[in-house]
């Protein structure tokens, strides 16, 4: 049998984590109140349960909400090709892993291209294989950026096929071959390849 405390610390961290620390405390004080009222050991552990299930959902929902981009960061250069303005691309995507800070800045440009390459390789898009053929081989694209952008990707999907929600083979040098034609790319780019 669940022991009655262990639900209620768990409540009250949950409760902790959504609020501020004074609103949290009367929150968790006027629980003791209406709780302290009840004998019945069964109605007690009842309505503990029916909150935290309430809290889970509130903290889940805080979670998963998009923090808005600061002016300072708008104002820092894309990481890959150096435009002097950028948005926050989340490396965790933000419906897998809520609000974090495994972020990119990457202006509007580089960051397309970054979720194509990705929904080629990851999802197997064709649409965004054909805009990432497109974009790679209009040779207006500095090699350098499509590196730095690939070298995230890579690390990115990497980390996805390791928590097993990849499959391996969407690294490998065939699928990558197959789908982006990269040793051509870095040929015609004049980049070594590796
Ligand atoms: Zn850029
Ligand atoms: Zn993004």
């Amino acid at each position: 049998m669940t022991n009655e405390q262990t639900l209620l610390d768990e409540l009250h961290a949950l409760i902790r984590y959504i609020y501020r620390k004074n609103i949290a405390e009367k929150i968790i004080t006027a629980f003791a109140e209406s709780l302290a009222a009840k004998d019945d050991p069964q109605e007690r552990l009842s309505i503990i349960h029916h909150w935290l299930d309430f809290y889970q959902a509130h903290k889940y929902r805080k979670m998963m909400r998009r923090r808005r981009a600061t002016f300072q960061e708008r104002l820092t250069a894309c990481s890959a090709c150096g435009y002097p303005t950028s948005h926050r691309h989340h490396l965790w995507d933000i419906a897998t892993h809520g609000e974090n800070a495994v972020t990119v800045q990457l202006c509007p440009n580089c960051h397309e291209l970054h979720h194509l390459l990705y929904n080629t390789l990851a999802r197997d898009s064709d649409y965004s294989r054909k805009l990432v053929q497109h974009i790679l081989f209009s040779g207006q694209i500095v090699p350098e950026a499509v590196q730095r952008i690939y070298g995230w990707l890579r690390a990115i999907i990497a980390y996805e096929i390791q928590n097993g929600w990849l499959e391996s083979y969407k690294l490998s040098d065939l699928w990558i071959e197959e789908k982006l034609h990269w040793s051509e790319y870095l040929e015609r780019s004049g980049t070594i390849p590796r």
